[in-house]
Order: structure tokens, then C-alpha cells, then sequence
């Protein structure tokens, strides 16, 4: 039986074309004209006027945060604190603590396994008691699923804390009312859109924009020679490896349609079975369904979320327990948390299908019959 992954990368045959193009213009350096083609197709797709090309997300989160801190000024000696959701990988909020600032997490709302906006307005009304500066917040629109923005900027814009989403994993995800400060893409392998590694820093902030393309490219001043006035990184997306992301962009909108299919196409097949029930989709915004979530009660339905993993596990089928959450991670559990129970049942009961924008129909029946 042939293996089915979790959410493999999804050629769509332009790819090498464009990269044929890439070294028939000898731009084999992290400079060229299809990063610049990468970046405005981006400013399209994300509708930004900036878009920065960086060699992975994290590297874009890393910008942002450092572009915060070269901004903050404060008396105070403890480190600013930057409040991001517990239910998400790491690479959230490693930047930020890489970086010397203090994480606060938040539990997720029931409605959008997003940033609970309530639980946020208890750390920000800790954090003005305490005389705390807050660096920033940072959501996740999880699985392609948009956090509850509105409500968070309302929490936000009155004391001009910037909003910084991690939207890694949502690309593609129609953004409604106005946008966030910054946000972060990722083109890693398994997203809905991959050049095997690669992530966006879009922002309409003239000022992020213009320092983080200068850190990216080790911080060089504007002159002949090499002049550094401050320290940067080596960040930049390669020009070849933009010419695999400007192909995949072309079909983001077919992958997106595909992968929405794919979760209706679990629900029809799923959806009847008494334990079984489908990461909801919360009202403010249509989800990519990046991956096909279920959770698992386990008492329902007879066996738990490990117990069914092993099961496709053993039919060769991949499927992989939701994030587990940032409160319970070994190396962060002394990070102050609000709430958490949330995440923790999510994490217990979830279980992520395969949703590769290639699956067909008989795949969905075969992963669907050991149900
Ligand atoms: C994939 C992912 C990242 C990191 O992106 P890379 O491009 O792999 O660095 C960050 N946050 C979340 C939530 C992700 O899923």
C-alpha cells in the first residue's frame, strides 16, 4: 500500500520552468529578478505594499521581533513581553525568546482553536498593573484558520501595542478588515504552498519593511564599501528557490479549494460517526483547511487519538497529534500562562489527516474506512 503523507509538497509543473529561468539569468544568489517577481506577486496575494523574502518564517518572526527591540526604549529592567497563543509550534515564539523578551501565553477560544481575545485582555490589564511593557501580541491562525483579529486589535490599537500574526500556515486565508501590523508566511514543505524552505515578512510599516531588508542582508549601510553600524543576519530567500515559490503562488487558490474539499469530503465520510466531530470554522473568516482537524472522544467512540493514529499508522497512512501546546512544552513550562485546559483537551483529543492538495477520493476512502 502506498504511503499517504500528512501534507506533502504538490507540484503543479511550472516549477521548473522558472527555475530553468533562474539559471539561464545566472542569478544564483540570494539576489535576482524572481525575488523581486516573488515579492510583488506577494504584495498581490497578501495585499501588502511590502513583502520581504526570507529564507524561512522564523527568520521573518526574528525581523520583527528584532526591529521591536531596536525601537523599544524603557526604564524598566525586566525584559518587554510579547503574549502569543499556547496552541502553536514553537517556532512562534523561539524568536522572541532568543531574543531576551518575556512570553506570556494565552489559552485558545473554542470557536477557532485561535488567541481567546478575553483571556488576552487579562494578561494586558496584569501587565499594565505590574507597569509591564508589551513588545507586542502575537497570534496564530491556526491550520489555516484566521485568529479573531478585530477582537484583538480592539484590545490593541487603543495603546499602540503592535499586532504581529503568525499566519505560517495561512496562506491563502482571505483577510478581512484591516490588517495587522506584520505577517509572517512560510513556504516550509509541508504548507500549502512550498519552495522546500522559504517565509514572507509583509508589513504596511514603511520603517519594518526597510530595516528588515537591511538585517536580512547582514545589515550593510548604503555605500561602496562593506559598512555595518549595526549587526543583522544572513536571511534571504535564494532567487532559485524563488522561482519554485512564483510557480507554486500560480495555484494557490486551486490549492486552497482543494484542501476545503478535502475537509468536507472527511465530514461527509466522518461526520455521522458519534465521537468524531471537525475543528469548527469561526464566523469571521473562511478557513484553508490546511489541514483536516478532528478531535477524538475517546469515550464516544470507543478508541482514543492515539489509538486511531496507530491504526492508520499500521494501513501506512501518516496523521500527527494537533501542536502540543506551548504551556507543556519541557523547555517552556515556566512561561506564565492564562488558562490553558483549552488547549490541553484540543491536544488530547485531536488528531490532523492527511490533507495534501493531491489526495483523491480514494484515498479518502481508504483513510476514511479504518474509521
Ligand atoms: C511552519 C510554522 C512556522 C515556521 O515556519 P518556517 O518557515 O518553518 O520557519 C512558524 N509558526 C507556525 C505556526 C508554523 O506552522
Amino acid at each position: 500500500m502506498q504511503r499517504i503523507y500528512l501534507s506533502p509538497p504538490h507540484q503543479n509543473g511550472h516549477e521548473l520552468e522558472l527555475i530553468q529561468e533562474v539559471l539561464q539569468s545566472n542569478f544564483l544568489a540570494p539576489v535576482g529578478p524572481m525575488l523581486d517577481r516573488l515579492e510583488s506577486t506577494m504584495c498581490q496575494v497578501s495585499g501588502y505594499p511590502h513583502c520581504l523574502a526570507l529564507n524561512t518564517g522564523s527568520a521573518a518572526l526574528h525581523l520583527a521581533i528584532r526591529h521591536l527591540l531596536d525601537q523599544h526604549r524603557s526604564a524598566d529592567s525586566r525584559p518587554p513581553v510579547v503574549i502569543a497563543a499556547s496552541l502553536s509550534f514553537i517556532a512562534s515564539v523561539a524568536p522572541a525568546l532568543h531574543m531576551g523578551c518575556e512570553v506570556w501565553l494565552t489559552d485558545v477560544e473554542e470557536e477557532s482553536w485561535t488567541m481567546d481575545p478575553i483571556l488576552l485582555s487579562h494578561a494586558l490589564t496584569d501587565a499594565h498593573a505590574e507597569g509591564r511593557q508589551i513588545l507586542c501580541v502575537l497570534p496564530t491562525d491556526l491550520f489555516g484558520q484566521a485568529c479573531d483579529l478585530a477582537a484583538i486589535r480592539g484590545l490593541c490599537d487603543g495603546t499602540g501595542i503592535p499586532v504581529l500574526c503568525d499566519s505560517a500556515e495561512a496562506l491563502g486565508v482571505p483577510r478581512s478588515g484591516p490588517a495587522p501590523w506584520a505577517q509572517v508566511f512560510s513556504f516550509n514543505g509541508n504548507k500549502i504552498i512550498t519552495c522546500s524552505g522559504g517565509g514572507i515578512l509583509a508589513t504596511h510599516d514603511d520603517r519594518l519593511a526597510h530595516h528588515a531588508r537591511k538585517l536580512c542582508m547582514q545589515a550593510r549601510e548604503d555605500c561602496v564599501h562593506y559598512e555595518h553600524r549595526e549587526l543583522g543576519y544572513n536571511y534571504r530567500l535564494s532567487n532559485l528557490l524563488a522561482g519554485v515559490a512564483v510557480a507554486q503562488l500560480e495555484s494557490l487558490q486551486d490549492r486552497v479549494r482543494k484542501r476545503r474539499a478535502i475537509f468536507e469530503g472527511y465530514r461527509e465520510r466522518l461526520g455521522a460517526i458519534d465521537g468524531i466531530s471537525f475543528m469548527p470554522e469561526a464566523g469571521w473568516n473562511e478557513a484553508t483547511r490546511w489541514l483536516s482537524v478532528i478531535r477524538i472522544h475517546s469515550q464516544t467512540y470507543g478508541r482514543d487519538r492515539e489509538q486511531v493514529r496507530l491504526a492508520l499508522e499500521a494501513e501506512n497512512i501518516e496523521s500527527r497529534p494537533i501542536w502540543k501546546p506551548l504551556h507543556r512544552q519541557p523547555a517552556l513550562q515556566h512561561l506564565r500562562c492564562y488558562g490553558g485546559e483549552h488547549s490541553d483537551l484540543l491536544f488530547e483529543e485531536g488528531l490532523c489527516l492527511p490533507s495534501g492538495s493531491a489526495l483523491t477520493d480514494s484515498d479518502l476512502d481508504r483513510i476514511c474506512s479504518l474509521f
